[in-house]
């Protein structure tokens, strides 16, 4: 499978952790060999930098599941943006958001093992099943398998592209 750089990011990121397979995936052993100090509190979730100190707050009072996937949100804030949120302008703030959503549903259920398992055809199954090997709530599940499938869907149709390309095909697209 062709991978997003999205996608490649969270394999290595995972790799280079040792975590490869989803029991694996634990935010306490990812803070740990991230270098971030994990918290819990009462209040909404909330990543922190401070010089070269990291932190993440999640909030107590949310299911273990909610605060996993806000985990992998406040982890991409932690990552991928720099400086805090405020004074920065309404539109990018809203990007970033978007942006540490995704990572969560990439980090929650990664690519590089769903396309390790045998995914049952009945989408109930199917659900079941990421739920339970990821410990992830059924609204991440049935996202991630969506884009999943349309993602294969995809390198599919790619494939039978490339398979009758002719040359002139091959040189307009080397060309534009
Ligand atoms: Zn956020």
């Amino acid at each position: 499978m062709n991978y997003t750089s999205l996608e490649s990011y969270v394999h290595k990121l995972l790799h280079s952790i040792q975590i490869t397979t989803p029991d694996e995936i634990n935010i306490n052993k990812i803070a740990h060999n991230l270098e971030i100090e994990l918290n819990y509190w009462n209040n909404p979730s909330e990543a922190l930098i401070v010089g070269n100190e990291k932190y993440i707050f999640l909030d107590k009072r949310a299911s273990r599941k909610e605060q996993v996937f806000k985990f992998g949100h406040e982890l991409s804030h932690v990552l991928m943006d720099c400086g805090q949120q405020y004074g920065m302008p309404e539109l990018f703030r809203e990007y970033q958001e978007w942006k540490a959503d995704n990572f969560a549903y990439h980090l929650c259920v990664p690519t590089f093992m769903l396309e390790n398992m045998d995914i049952p055809f009945n989408i109930y199954k199917a659900t079941d099943l990421v739920c339970k090997n990821f410990n992830v709530t059924i609204e991440v599940a049935v996202k991630r398998l969506k884009q999943f499938e349309t993602k294969k869907q995809e390198d599919y149709f790619q494939s039978i592209a490339k398979k009758n390309c002719t040359e002139k095909d091959r040189i307009l697209n080397l060309w534009y």
